[in-house]
């Protein structure tokens, strides 16, 4: 289908950027007649570049309903608050473009699909078949760990899983990011003359630096008021009561919507292609750590057969473009399965593939994998919802 004028909002955000960059990387801007940038602060200023010699034109107003409505479809990294005071509104005055959006808001309503079309294609078609206009992106770590373990999925191999994340600061916005460098920067500060006399005891540079990350004057605001560098939070997101927390329900609801396997609150699968059938039990610990930008995750897998292991690392190496197996070996595995390695690329590596011998028996799988959030965690899954649309 033609999309003449594709309104993009939140391009300037962090999610936004990743979008942007990864636009302009693939051409995709080619392929638009009418891009048109919106902001909720800077309307008038000039627009970012596209990257094809096109003129930078002004910033629309982004709650400008009128201007929004002209859109064929709308891309919104913005965020939830955004999405929720301004879609109800376009849609209550007809407009029935494609909304396609990385906040979370829309995503386990009855009229959208979560996409992530290396896994779910099947899923987004009949979507775009049923007339659906919401497109949302899951979350970056139920999207990361679907790439991952796209095989087995699929594959319908999947009894139940575990998950134990290791998310990274970049999953709680650019400010977030910053402040853990600030928090690093205060850390060395406080041990820098320690560290210089090789003679000095590392009790005194413990002492030091834990002093300083438990000091009132360290910047915590953006990570949640306690200290990130140095140390890990074992909570994301809001807390849903029952000791769970927002990020580990999703886990389970929006992984088995995505994978068509209900509608990720509570009600039934459809079990029409896709892997299909009921949801599986997906349970969580999400915990984020002093990393910048990556998400990792460590998994136990009950296989719903015992799965030889070189079969298993075959069905999930060869699941899709992006997805690779890590030989299961120390130096393997500290060269390529971490997040230094993965940042600012795609690849998704998975390693440690080991079979558990739990219970006796050896349906037990364990896996971990690395995978950069802001890319098919966020704005990836995004730029090819777009695509899709032409392709149609
Ligand atoms: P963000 O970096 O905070 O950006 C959101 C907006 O903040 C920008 O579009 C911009 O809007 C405004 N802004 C204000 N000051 C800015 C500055 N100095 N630089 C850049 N932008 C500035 O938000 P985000 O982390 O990209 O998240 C956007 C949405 O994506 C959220 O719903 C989030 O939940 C979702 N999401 C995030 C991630 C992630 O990894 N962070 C992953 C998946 C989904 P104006 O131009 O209108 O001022």
């Amino acid at each position: 289908m033609q999309l003449n004028r594709v309104g993009f909002v939140g391009w300037r955000g962090m999610v936004g950027s990743a979008l942007m960059q990864r636009m302009r990387a693939e051409g995709d801007f080619d392929a638009i007649a009418a891009p048109r940038f919106f902001s909720t602060s800077q309307a008038g200023q000039p627009g970012p570049d596209t990257g094809d010699g096109r003129d930078r034109a002004p910033l629309l107003d982004a709650a400008d309903l009128d201007q929004l409505a002209g859109m064929d479809a709308i891309v919104s990294c913005q965020g939830g608050d955004y999405t929720e005071a301004t879609h109800g509104r376009l849609r209550a005055r007809g407009w029935r473009g494609y909304w396609i959006d990385a906040a979370s808001t829309l995503r386990l309503t009855a009229g959208a699909s979560i996409v992530l079309d290396p896994v779910n294609r099947p899923v987004i078609e009949r979507g775009l078949a049923a007339g659906q206009r919401d497109f949302i992106g899951g979350n970056c770590t139920v999207s990361l760990m679907l790439m991952a373990l796209d095989g087995l999925f699929n594959a319908d191999l999947v009894e139940w899983a575990t998950v134990m994340t290791y998310q990274a600061a970049s999953g709680g916005g650019a400010k977030q990011m910053r402040e853990l460098l600030a928090q690093m920067g205060v850390a060395h500060d406080a041990a820098e003359g320690l560290l210089a006399d090789p003679a000095s005891s590392i009790l005194d540079i413990d002492a030091a630096v834990t002093g300083a990350l438990r000091s009132a004057q360290l910047p915590v605001a953006a990570t949640g008021g306690y200290p990130l560098a140095g140390s890990l939070q074992p909570w994301v997101d809001q807390d849903l009561g029952g000791g769970i927390s927002r990020e580990e329900w999703k886990g389970a609801a929006e992984a088995n919507k995505i994978l068509g396997r209900g509608d990720g609150n509570g009600n039934g699968g459809r079990g029409d292609g896709n892997g299909g059938g009921a949801a599986i039990p997906i349970e969580s610990v999400c915990v984020r750590v002093g990393v910048l930008r990556c998400h990792s995750q460590a998994f136990t897998i009950k296989l719903k057969r015992d799965v030889p292991l070189d079969e298993a690392a075959t069905i999930i190496g060869e699941a899709n473009d992006w997805v690779s197996v890590v030989d299961n070996a120390r130096a393997d595995s500290l060269a390529r399965l971490t997040p230094a390695a993965v940042t600012a690329t795609l690849d998704i590596p998975v390693g440690r593939l080991r079979k558990l011998p739990l219970n006796g028996g050896g349906g037990y799988l364990s896996a971990f994998s690395v995978g950069d959030q802001l890319l098919w965690g966020a704005a990836e899954p995004l730029r090819r919802m777009l695509r899709i649309l032409r392709e149609h």
